[in-house]
């Protein structure tokens, strides 16, 4: 369940998006109309891309990635808080979910800031190294098959600047992290690149339980 941050219950968790959340009517509108798809749980929730809009504005971002943008909501998230001038490179394997997306993005009137390059994330990423734009990005928002979180970490810890962030969402997995039973290969796969951060000296580190956990690396 990544629609509802863990941990909270639902008094409380009411309180926080009555309280703080102030999502705009276009952000609502696509988040209603991916409720209804059955794939509607990737979506992340409001509180997260209010979050993850206060991140950009933190780190000062102008170029950001994001690997995985099914129906958009994080993406339009992040590009509202961006700059005129600021670049999302935005990277999904599926034409159907980002056809949402980009109407959103073209109605909210950011659509000229995300390049949207529909391949699998690792070809996008190592075409982004290919290119030189290693130590280019302030951010990234990893967000696809957790099978390959491993890989993505260690592309986007090249193209990421020094005291820029990574974001790893789904860190913790409706909880199957925690549980010694689950072994599947998402789940291993979560569970090593936290712990591959956790070890690494490159980086500062918080598992922040909003929505599904969110994992944030800070490259020093
Ligand atoms: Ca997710």
């Amino acid at each position: 369940m990544s629609r509802q941050s863990i941990g909270l219950s639902n008094a409380v968790h009411a309180y926080l998006r009555e309280a703080t959340l102030r999502e705009p009517a276009l952000l609502r509108q696509l988040r209603e109309e991916t409720a209804q798809l059955p794939q509607a749980n990737m979506q992340i929730a409001p509180e997260q891309g209010q979050f993850m809009g206060l991140l950009v504005e933190l780190v000062g971002a102008r170029r950001v990635l994001e690997v995985g943008v099914f129906t958009g909501y994080s993406s339009l998230s992040v590009a509202l808080a961006l700059p005129d001038d600021g670049r999302l490179v935005a990277c999904d394997v599926s034409e159907e979910w980002t056809r949402t997306a980009r109407r959103y993005w073209e109605q909210a009137g950011v659509a000229h800031k995300i390049d949207l390059r529909l391949a699998p994330g690792l070809v996008t990423l190592d075409a982004l190294l290919a290119d030189g734009q290693a130590g280019t990005y302030d951010f990234a928002f990893l967000d696809a098959d957790k099978e390959s979180y491993v890989e993505y970490k260690d592309r986007c810890m090249k193209l990421v600047r020094s005291g820029g962030l990574l974001a790893f969402d789904n860190a913790l997995w409706h909880g199957d992290v925690a549980d010694p039973q689950k072994t599947d290969a998402s789940t291993e796969a979560i569970r090593r690149v936290t712990r591959q951060l956790r070890d690494d000296p490159r980086v500062s580190l918080s598992l922040v339980p909003i929505g599904d956990g969110l994992l944030l690396a800070r490259k020093r």
